[in-house]
């Protein structure tokens, strides 16, 4: 195509602009973006271009006005481009950033499974676990979680061990092991957090229905395990051996990595919660097989500082 300006003017006087339909293409052919278009791409562009593309361009800037006014598009979250394809324009549909942001989001969103956790964890964020500054243990639990990430997405099948998390309620335990998921997750890693005492809940309501076992290996086998809140709730014998014994025995075998949150240390959760029965029995060779098998998984990190939790 060699001047556009007289190829244009000698259409338009050749057009019949009486017609609806050939004033909405002229309009078309006059619209900046596609005067632009034609203008970027006339050396690839064919002589009658506008002439036989009059429609195309029509449809882009019809398509492009509607979404843009907010009304019906014919394929919404789409927008319109035009390209060059064989001399001749074409109109082809791509996804809107917003489209792109929200498919970005729903993947991210799959790769974080929750079970029973606060929703809060679905924004939690390395950039938004504020470390103020004399919070030195908190800077710390900090690095030690991104440097879990570094590490893992370096060598994703080699062991790692996981982190366990103590400190008192709501100096943000939960919130740092959603945001070590969510990293995890835009690295293209899936993670599992279960909030324990629920989850220990629904395996006692589960018993006598057949499905403890599946529910347990569901849990067992996730790639990157966080168990939240450890401890909270006191845990009977059943719980301590044939769930949470089960998964972690499992996991220190296969070697996956497994992540704990608790209120308690490791050495107050031994001797406070898993040493002593329902019946306040002392059952310590139990309660040494599994510590062995958390401190194999995990390393303690403390966390202190404010209770953040809105009051
Ligand atoms: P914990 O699990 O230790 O009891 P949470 O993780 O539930 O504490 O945090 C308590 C509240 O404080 C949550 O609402 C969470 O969103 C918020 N929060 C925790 N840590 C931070 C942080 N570092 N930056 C911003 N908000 C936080
Ligand atoms: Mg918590």
């Amino acid at each position: 195509m060699q001047d556009l300006g007289k190829s244009m003017r000698d259409l338009l006087n050749r057009q019949n602009l009486n017609s609806d339909y050939q004033r909405l293409i002229a309009n078309a052919i006059n619209d900046p973006d596609v005067q632009a278009f034609i203008k970027a791409h006339q050396d690839e562009l064919a002589e009658d271009v506008l002439e036989r593309n009059g429609s195309k361009l029509y449809e882009y800037v019809s398509q492009r006005d509607k979404l843009r006014a907010g009304h019906q598009v014919f394929a919404p979250g789409y927008e319109p481009k035009l390209v060059v394809s064989d001399h001749y324009v074409e109109v082809t549909y791509e996804p809107t950033e917003d489209t792109l942001l929200a498919q970005k989001q729903s993947m991210l969103k799959k790769r974080v499974h929750a079970v029973s956790m606060p929703k809060m964890i679905e924004q939690a964020s390395f950039g938004d676990y504020n470390v103020d500054g004399e919070e030195e243990q908190r800077a710390k639990a900090l690095r030690q979680a991104m440097q879990f990430v570094a590490d893992y997405s370096q060598k994703p099948h080699e062991f790692h061990q996981g982190l366990y998390f103590y400190g008192n309620f709501g100096v943000g335990k939960t919130f740092l092991l959603g945001a070590i998921a969510n990293e995890l997750a835009t690295l293209g890693y899936q993670s599992t957090l279960v909030h324990f005492p629920s989850f220990a809940v629904e395996m006692k309501n589960s018993i006598g229905k057949n499905n403890v076992a599946e529910k347990v290996d569901a849990i067992k086998q996730a790639p990157i395990l966080m168990i939240d809140d450890i401890g909270a709730d006191s845990m009977s014998s059943w719980v301590r051996d044939e769930v949470l014994g089960v998964v972690l025995e499992y996991r220190m075998q296969e070697e996956l990595p497994t992540f704990f949150s608790s209120n308690f240390s490791m050495q107050q959760l031994s001797d406070q919660h898993l040493s002593i029965n329902q019946r306040g029995e002392k059952e310590e060779v139990k309660a040494a097989r599994l510590m062995q098998r958390i401190r194999f998984l995990s390393h303690e990190v403390v966390i202190q500082g404010p209770n953040r939790r809105p009051q």
